[in-house]
């Protein structure tokens, strides 16, 4: 079933997301404040919004509440995150799944009702790890 999503960040892992999502064939808004970035993201999304994250005023004008599922991909801007966070959140957006950048900012992310926080580069480390134990990989 066609669902639809709103990335806000697009930078690597902002941008995969958001082009597997689009091409698994989902309705997809990608929103970045970099001009660049959004003119790019027209190829692998469905709209585009130059935005920042952290304007409740524009999150609120593009209806952004209206979005079951959320993904803030801002990280180095830990403030930026967090505040584009607490938006959505007052906002009631049902599902907002951040990207975290350390603990600290994940312990925040907690705090203001992130429904899930990603750490993609320590996430990978741990699946690779598990899949060279697994028994799936044969040994040369
Ligand atoms: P990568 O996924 O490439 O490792 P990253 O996780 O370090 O990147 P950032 O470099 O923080 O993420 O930013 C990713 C994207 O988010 C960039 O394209 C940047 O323009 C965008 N971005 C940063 N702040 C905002 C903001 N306030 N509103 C909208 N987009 C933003």
């Amino acid at each position: 079933m066609k669902k639809q999503f709103a990335i806000i960040g697009l930078g690597r892992f902002g941008q995969s997301v958001c082009r597997e999502l689009y091409h698994l064939g989902h309705e997809v808004l990608a929103i970045d404040k970099n001009e660049k970035k959004i003119e790019d993201a027209s190829s692998y999304a469905t709209h585009t919004l130059l935005a920042d994250g952290t304007d409740e005023a524009a999150l609120k004008q593009i209806g952004i509440r209206n979005f079951e599922h959320v993904i803030v991909a801002i990280a180095e801007d830990i403030q930026a995150s967090i505040l584009c966070t607490l938006h959505l959140k007052d906002m009631n957006v049902p599902k907002v799944w951040v990207k975290a950048q350390n603990s600290y900012h994940h312990k925040v992310l907690e705090k203001i009702g992130a429904d899930r926080i990603f750490h993609p580069e320590h996430d990978m480390g741990n699946r690779i790890a598990q899949f060279l134990t697994s028994q799936k990989v044969i040994d040369y």
